[in-house]
């Protein structure tokens, strides 16, 4: 019997095409860049992998177009061991495209959803068996808000877990948020979801959260670490690891994915959140969003 925690992820693929260069352009000119990088990312792709790395069972429902990225996108999670079959490819739409311009210490970043977009609730009721395997659903928002939350209606029909990863930042109704277990913004998700200053405190901003009815509210503070609090409990802050940093793109992808695999693992949410800093922490020692994942085996030596 297989005995790895089964998890579904709802969300975005994309290319992300990351330009160096000297300088950014002025409107209307053109500058020469000096590298260009094909890095497969979306907030969704990322958790996969990350999951996949951990040792979860791991499908990924989503979709790309039927063009050079979206092959590499779907290689890229299947050399993980993600289940890429629930994965839909479009002739009418592109990949989503993430263009990246890394110019004078400063990032512009131009996203187009492009297939994202169309990764649609019926093609949940297409997939909803995988659904009913799941012990937890994870989601993001670059998918429609409309296909988020039918995916936490199915989801909770069946009785599965719900964890939430806000982001990009992007205001939620009460209704919704109320239908979540898990619910994992940053400090600038948590500010736009409460309308309150990312200056007023942290505590201020869950316990609003809980009161709209999120289960377990966990906020991550960067290098920091993490913030959380369940309903009926208090406030627990875990401190992040200190750790030589490479690249912190897709750190919260990490903690994401760490996240989950630990529930889905029955673990508490206290030994959860610590286990998602660790593996967090590990991801920010290594270039690139997926490339940075640590395996389980990787983070029980960091434990060491
Ligand atoms: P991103 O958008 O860059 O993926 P995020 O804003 O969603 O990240 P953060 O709060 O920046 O999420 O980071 C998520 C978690 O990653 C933190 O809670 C922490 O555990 C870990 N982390 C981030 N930055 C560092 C760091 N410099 N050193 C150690 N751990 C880090």
């Amino acid at each position: 019997m297989d005995l790895r925690p089964k998890i579904v992820v709802i969300g975005s693929l994309n290319m992300d095409l990351v330009v160096k260069a000297v300088r950014a352009p002025k409107r209307g000119e053109t500058v020469m860049g000096e590298e260009i990088h094909f890095i497969p990312g979306g907030k969704g792709a990322n958790q996969a992998v990350g999951l996949a790395r951990l040792g979860a069972e791991t499908t990924m429902i989503g979709a790309v177009g039927s063009d050079a990225f979206g092959e590499k996108l779907k290689k890229a999670l299947q050399k993980d061991g993600v289940n890429t079959s629930s994965i839909k490819v479009l002739d009418s739409e592109a990949t989503g495209v993430a263009s990246i311009l890394l110019a004078e210490g400063d990032n512009s970043i131009v996203v187009v959803p492009g297939a994202n977009a169309q990764c649609l609730p019926e093609d949940l009721d297409r997939y909803e068996e995988k659904i009913t395997e799941a012990d937890l659903v994870l989601l993001q928002l670059e998918i429609p808000l409309e296909t988020v939350e039918y995916a936490i209606k199915l989801a909770r029909k069946h009785g599965k877990t719900v964890m939430l990863n806000p982001a990009p930042a992007q205001n939620l109704s009460q209704d919704l948020l109320s239908k979540v277990d898990y619910l994992t913004p940053n400090r600038s998700e948590l500010a736009l979801l409460t309308g309150m200053s990312e200056e007023s405190t942290i505590a201020k901003g869950i316990e609003q959260l809980l009161e709209v009815g999120v289960s377990c509210c966990v906020t991550t503070l960067g290098a920091e670490g993490v913030a959380f609090r369940e309903k009926g409990g208090s406030l627990v802050k875990v401190s992040g690891n200190k750790v030589p940093v490479v690249d912190t793109t897709g750190a919260g992808d990490a903690f994401n994915a760490g996240l989950a695999y630990a529930l889905a693992q029955k673990e508490s949410i206290r030994e959860a959140v610590e286990f998602a800093v660790q593996v967090s922490a590990l991801a920010v020692t290594k270039f690139g969003a997926q490339g940075g994942m640590p395996t389980l085996a990787e983070v029980e030596k960091f434990q060491e």
